[in-house]
């Protein structure tokens, strides 16, 4: 089963090059988690990364997550990230463990509505699109505060940190630049104190730039290819 030992292979190249960004960098590793993407992939190579010892997946259909997520051990804890259509929210449950694209209020209001009639809370990531990607969803940064204002009138949404995708196109340095940005955002709202909000998480990197985003204090780094090869 050669898929199986890549996998688990894989994952321990990832681990391993956190470990030694982590090291180089001066982080305390526990503030570090691997955030397995699996978008796409079959529930036996998702399989094959928990019994390796990975716990954290992402989807980002909840439709395919609806459909995978029972078949596979329930102490997995499963994030969302991607666009996320409000009109799915109703599917979503306490197996949510965190939703990283908080990205526009309908979608603040949708998730509190469902939390309410169904008693949860989500825990959520603002994200902020730095690097002003007209592809991509997210606040721009000067929308960010306003936003965190009525984060406290939506008590089943708790903002816990912010999400950011870098640029495709980007060099590595713009990257670092994108990345600082958003740390420094986190650094300057984290002093004001709105309810519903603790800024403690930064989702930042991907299989290309997740070295990078660790060295800017990224605390979520989620990575899809790099473990489970190309979609
Ligand atoms: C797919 C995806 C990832 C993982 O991307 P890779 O390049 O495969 O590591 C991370 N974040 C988001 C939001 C994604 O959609």
């Amino acid at each position: 089963m050669l898929a199986k030992a890549s996998i688990a292979h894989s994952l321990a190249e990832v681990r391993r090059r956190i470990d030694q960004v982590v090291a180089r960098s001066n982080r305390d590793p526990s503030t570090i988690r691997l955030v397995a993407v699996s978008k796409t992939q079959s529930v036996l190579s998702i399989e094959e990364a928990y019994y390796a010892g990975q716990r954290v997946f992402a989807e980002n259909r909840v439709q395919e997550w609806l459909a995978k997520a029972p078949a596979l051990p329930n102490d997995c804890e499963w994030h969302l990230v991607g666009k996320l259509q409000t009109n799915k929210v109703k599917y979503l449950d306490q197996n949510v463990a965190m939703i990283h694209s908080l990205d526009r209020f309908s979608l603040l209001e949708t998730l509190n509505e469902h939390g309410e009639r169904h008693r949860m809370t989500w825990a959520t990531l603002v994200q902020v699109n730095i690097a002003r990607d007209s592809a991509k969803t997210g606040l721009m940064i000067e929308e960010v505060p306003d936003f965190l204002d009525s984060v406290g009138d939506y008590p089943h949404v708790q903002v816990q940190g912010f999400m950011t995708i870098g640029a495709l196109e980007a060099s590595p340095a713009e990257t670092q630049g994108f990345f600082r940005q958003l740390r420094c955002l986190r650094d300057t709202l984290q002093s004001r104190k709105w309810s519903g909000v603790d800024l403690r998480e930064l989702s930042m990197g991907m299989s290309r730039d997740f070295e990078i985003a660790i060295e800017e204090g990224a605390t979520l780094v989620r990575v899809g290819s790099r473990i489970f090869g190309s979609r």
